[in-house]
């Protein structure tokens, strides 16, 4: 085993873990839960360098089961999320991926066509992610559906704003200077057209000043919010509606109806704000990012909780991104639902294809 530094589609570093002959690595957020376990306690350099100390240690772990990564847990309890989840991704690729784990279902693929907010400096929309939500049968043509639909968006966002420069987001969606309405025209007309679902990530915690939801053209108090999510799911037939509300909000999250509400930044892939949530009613989906949990066991934990509770699970990519597609062996060998993955980009595309190389090979579909 041994640990080194790789940059992710941010040019930022980030961890990649070499164990036994298998790479795993490490992505990492920009619009960030408060609440996440932090990605490096110590610097990136300082996290490699104490890793690759326990090189000996770790080889020696005899992990046959998922359950034996608690001893990894153990060993590298002082460590960052994102060091122990390169390393767990990498165990997990060594051992066989999702044949590794228990389950066998594809998930439907959740695809980010066009956003802005914190993942796109410049002005663009406030929303952060409108998703596109695919009903066919096979994720193979969900995908195709979803590349087809983002590359058909670029002429109705061309005529809205004449000065489109084909700018992308973090995740590849296209980046239009925009508000978050006309982008939602354009968008509900295509899932119509298409028979496809239309999915909001509200992220509303990077435009919250603590008193007010600062949009481009408006302010709104918290009441007013509510009010204007509901009338937004009413209009457009909002399918799925992530983070609508800033991030400590539980209460608030309960007053949005009529979709399925999901928490990432609320939940934070973490077991005991996910029990609030339950018991106030919070959401119907759940967000699950590896390294905010920190851990594989804890996502488990997490997954298993909402699985009991009929919170659907939705994994999901970072903003910024690796070539790691473990991600994609999660979803199928846990029977997670949803994926959010993007749609373009060498990164999303990683998680896609191994999607559909799973597809196929589990016998779903045949590619010729
Ligand atoms: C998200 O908010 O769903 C997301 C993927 O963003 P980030 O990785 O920047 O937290
Ligand atoms: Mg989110």
């Amino acid at each position: 085993m041994f640990a080194r530094k790789i940059l992710n589609s941010r040019k930022e570093s980030t961890i990649e873990v070499n164990y036994k002959g298998s790479n795993g690595s490490a992505p990492s957020g920009k619009s960030k839960g408060k609440h996440e376990v932090k990605d490096y306690n110590k610097s990136l350099d300082e996290e490699i360098n104490s890793l690759n100390k326990l090189q000996e240690s770790i080889e020696k772990l005899n992990i046959k089961e998922f359950s034996d990564l608690k001893k990894i847990e153990d060993l590298t309890k002082n460590l960052g999320g994102n060091t122990r989840i390169a390393l767990e991704f990498a165990i997990l690729k060594k051992n066989g991926g999702y044949k590794w784990l228990k389950g066998g279902k594809i998930p439907t693929p959740v695809g980010n066509a066009i956003g802005g907010g914190a993942h796109f400096k410049g002005k663009s929309t406030n929303f952060q992610e409108f998703l596109l939500i695919p009903k066919e049968k096979t994720f193979f043509d969900k995908s195709f559906l979803n590349m087809k639909i983002h590359r058909d968006l670029q002429e109705p966002i061309e005529k809205l704003d004449k000065n489109f420069l084909l700018q992308m987001t973090d995740e590849g969606a296209w980046a239009p200077n925009l508000n978050d309405e006309q982008v939602l025209e354009i968008m509900s007309k295509f899932c119509k057209e298409h028979n496809v679902n239309l999915g909001l990530d509200i992220a509303a915690n990077s435009f919250w000043d603590g008193k007010h939801y600062v949009y481009r053209d408006k302010k709104l108090t918290r009441e007013e919010q509510i009010d204007y999510v509901n009338d937004l799911i009413k209009k457009y037939d909002l399918f799925y509606v992530e983070d609508p509300l800033e991030e400590e909000d539980f209460e608030g999250f309960a007053k949005i109806k009529n979709t399925m509400v999901v928490g990432d930044d609320l939940i934070v892939t973490n077991l005991e704000r996910l029990k609030k949530a339950v018991k106030l009613k919070s959401i119907q989906g759940v967000i699950l990012k590896p390294n905010q949990a920190g851990s594989l066991i804890k996502l488990k934990e997490v997954l298993d909780f909402a699985n009991k509770n009929k919170i659907t699970s939705i994994i999901s990519h970072r903003s910024g991104e690796t070539l790691d597609n473990s991600i994609s062996h999660l979803a199928v060998g846990f029977n997670i639902p949803y994926i959010k993955c993007g749609i373009l980009g060498k990164e999303r595309q990683a998680k896609i294809k191994e999607l559909i190389t799973i597809e196929k090979e589990l016998g779903f579909i045949t590619i010729k």
